[in-house]
């Protein structure tokens, strides 16, 4: 189970206390004070810590936290218990809500009991996410409401209005987090712990059970309800008016911190409406703003959403007001604002010079001197030498489908291993559809956590479809990419406590899978020779390499002899640099192991033709 600093903090925090919190940990306070009965998650960066932070207290506070094996069956097992009557919560990245739409696009009609929250935490920049889609779309979509907090605090307090919000108009909530908010550090003010509803299922035929005749009239209720929500934003308190002054503008959420400091930068006039409940809009309040003004700025983070339905609002009511978004104010839909981007574009659309200067020589001079450090396996990653083997092979040549997980750095430069990266357990069906098309050997890879997410119903159409590629799982027993959560082949429930542990070799057999290998991959003889193998075999194969993440086994076994190479040995060939990589070998005079990052694994000894690599202390 994953260890947080600050859970004790979250359970045992008095109210009236001030604590210095991620915005993730005051989620997961704002939660706690909510009267969460039962939160759902499937680890995905910037959400993780949400779950991590209540799943290491939740026998102490009395709350079903679950990982659950992806964002869809989260939501669900969300929604069951908010049917029931509890107040639940789901989160998740925002590309896991592409994973839950299903469900997500048919819960407002059925609406909920117990209060429902639906966190997703957006990812503008790429951080750590292979897309910047914004979410707030969702709520648009799904007509369901949406808030979206602005700092820590805010973003604690605002989940209870959130359950608030969602018991009165019975409709799930989403919750709308982004990186820098999720991940960054203020102190939040704690209030009374919330008590637990009752659970209770009344059925209710007509209203859940969403078969055609009941769904058009369920439809209809749902625009209604979103009819309410519309009076409830106009008079949400986090819809507010700030400042009276010669200009507006309108923003929300993160961009709303950068929009405060550009203007105090450059001593801007402006009044500033900030929107916290942002579906639906405050229309009421919009409309007053905008009528107040000759000239409004729109400043928001990726997509034109704000703008879009402001845009709307004043033409539909006819408004003279002069709007500027996004095309006007050249500010991107792609990646995160920054304060001198924000100030520009006031300044710009002011006509006016910004009288600061962003610039700090001195800083731009240490940027400059940083090295770039592009992201690298661990060292003793059992990945790389899973990726080793791949290419010992001989199928070097072959097309490589990744997927999602740590994994995906095996497609950089030495190891090179990843033609394609799509989603989260995409690479079994890309797979499927590459080696048809083209005849040519495919290999698909995989994580044992993105195995059980989402890439079993693609193996068994490969098994089904007659398609032909190697599945390579890595197994390395757990996720290691969001903080070591434990998933259904690592032995574990979400608590940490013994679970029943499904084996990925039994599903694949299961699915209909011929030829399944298990192996270590650091026996690099065996591993070459179940490739070699399952090349050959004419239908789809499976190839699990199983061995420990690097960083839990270190862990576990209390520290590792390092390794050395002996010079008079080493021919400099330099193979263990440019073709297996661990980034615990160094060049300088010569190839060298640097004690302090080298976990001992030893993989390179094997790799090195020439026997120069022994462990420290051992050397002839
Ligand atoms: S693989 Fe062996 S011989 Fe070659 S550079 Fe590395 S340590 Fe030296
Ligand atoms: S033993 Fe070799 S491969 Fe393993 S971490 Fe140390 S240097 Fe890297």
């Amino acid at each position: 189970m994953p260890k947080l600093a600050n859970s004790k903090v979250l359970a045992e925090g008095k109210p009236g206390s001030k604590q210095l919190l991620l915005g993730n940990e005051a989620i997961a306070r704002g939660l706690i004070e909510g009267g969460v009965s039962v939160a759902t998650t499937y680890p995905g960066t910037p959400a993780s810590e949400i779950v991590d932070s209540l799943a290491a207290i939740a026998e102490e506070v009395g709350i079903y936290v679950e990982y659950s094996t992806n964002e869809k069956v989260a939501l669900e097992v969300a929604a069951g218990a908010s049917l029931s009557g509890l107040r639940s919560s789901t989160s998740m990245k925002m590309v896991g809500l592409n994973v839950a739409a299903d469900a997500l696009m048919t819960l407002g009609y059925l609406g909920v009991r117990g209060g429902m929250v639906i966190i997703t935490a957006d990812d503008p920049n790429c951080h750590s996410s292979q897309n910047e889609q914004d979410n707030r779309y969702y709520a648009l979509m799904a007509n369901i409401p949406c808030l979206e907090p602005s700092d820590p605090q805010e973003a604690k307090d605002m989940v209870l209005d959130a359950y608030r919000i969602s018991e009165e108009l019975e409709l799930p909530i989403l919750y709308r987090s982004v990186t820098r908010l999720s991940h960054s550090r203020r102190p939040v003010v704690f209030g009374e712990v919330g008590r637990p509803r009752k659970a209770e299922f009344k059925k209710d035929y007509e209203r859940f059970v969403m078969v055609p005749s009941n769904a058009r009239v369920r439809h209809v209720a749902l625009l209604e309800k979103m009819e309410s929500a519309k009076r409830i934003s106009d008079t949400s308190s986090y819809n507010k008016r700030l400042g009276d002054g010669e200009f507006g503008i309108i923003t929300s959420g993160n961009a709303f911190n950068y929009v405060m400091d550009a203007i105090g930068a450059i001593g801007a006039d402006a009044s500033v409406l900030k929107i916290g409940m942002i579906h639906p809009l405050p229309e009421r309040r919009v409309l007053e703003f905008l009528a107040d003004y000759e000239t409004v700025l729109v400043i928001e983070e990726l997509e034109p959403f704000l703008e879009m339905g402001i845009r709307a609002l004043a033409n539909k009511h006819s408004l003279g007001t002069k709007i500027l978004g996004k095309e006007e104010l050249r500010l991107p839909r792609h990646g995160e604002l920054s304060i001198k981007q924000v100030a520009l574009a006031i300044s710009k659309a002011l006509g006016r010079d910004p009288g600061v200067k962003f610039e700090n020589p001195e800083i731009s001079k240490l940027i400059l001197e940083i090295p770039a450090r592009p992201p690298i396996l661990c060292p003793g990653c059992p990945h790389r030498a899973s990726f080793y083997a791949i290419k010992a092979s001989g199928i070097g040549d072959a097309i490589f489908i990744t997927d999602i997980g740590c994994y995906a750095l095996g497609s950089l430069p030495p190891l090179s291993v990843g033609d394609v990266l799509l989603c989260m357990g995409a690479s079994a069906g890309l797979s499927a559809g590459v080696s048809k098309a083209t005849g040519k050997p495919v290999v698909g890879i995989v994580g044992d956590s993105t195995f059980f997410h989402a890439s079993i119903p693609a193996l068994i159409n490969a098994v089904y479809n007659h398609h032909r590629f190697v599945y390579v799982v890595l197994d390395n027993m757990t996720t290691a990419m969001t903080n070591f959560q434990p998933h259904p082949g690592s032995g574990l429930d979400s608590l940490g406590r013994p679970s029943k542990r499904i084996l990925i070799e039994d599903v694949a057999r299961g699915c209909g899978v011929e030829l399944v290998r298990v192996i270590d991959p650091f026996d690099l003889k065996s591993a070459v020779g179940a490739l070699k193998e399952a090349l050959a075999f004419k239908g789809p194969s499976v190839v699990i390499f199983r061995r420990e993440c690097a960083i839990l086994e270190a862990k576990r076994a209390g520290g590792r002899p390092s390794y050395v190479i002996d010079e008079a040995k080493c021919t400099r060939c330099l193979l263990c640099i440019n073709r297996f990589g661990c980034p615990a070998i160094m060049l300088e005079k010569g190839p060298s192991i640097d004690p302090s990052l080298c976990n001992g694994c030893g993989f390179c000894a094997k790799v090195c033709p020439q026997g120069a690599i022994g462990v420290l202390g051992d050397e002839d």
